[in-house]
């Protein structure tokens, strides 16, 4: 899949339309959730183009991929849901409903959050 240079990430970071930022480096945004499942619900995304985390796994540079695993916890602890946990979450493509085309981990937390997925289908 090519990467849509639209996507409403894309555009984030682009500053096109507002988020409210909670971390940034020089590879890596991390934005609130518009819609957080969790009390804690952040999305931490690279500012490279890469559609999702098969993309990213496959072109990205190490130092992308360390920057984002080290600015995800980072970011956990600095919010304060480290001690209790939290989960980490990538979707990729249409079985795991990826809505937005660009590689972002959701962190989720602040609360117990029940088992891993829906066991529908
Ligand atoms: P995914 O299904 O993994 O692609 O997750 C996309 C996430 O992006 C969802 O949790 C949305 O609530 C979130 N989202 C969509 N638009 C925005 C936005 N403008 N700002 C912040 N989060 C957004």
């Amino acid at each position: 899949m090519a990467y849509d240079d639209n996507n409403i990430f894309a555009r984030i970071l682009r500053g096109e339309i507002p988020a409210t930022k909670v971390y940034e480096d020089e590879h890596v945004l991390a934005i609130n959730d518009i819609n957080p499942q969790a009390p804690t619900h952040i999305l931490v995304m690279p500012k490279g183009k890469y559609v999702s985390i098969d993309d990213f796994s496959t072109n990205a540079t190490d130092a992308e991929i360390a920057a984002l695993i080290r600015a995800t916890g980072k970011i956990a602890r600095n919010v304060g849901v480290a001690d209790k946990g939290y989960r980490l979450l990538f979707n990729h493509g249409p079985h795991s409903h990826q809505e937005v085309p660009h590689l972002h981990v959701h962190i989720l937390g602040g609360r117990p959050l029940g088992p891993l997925v829906l066991r529908k289908e």
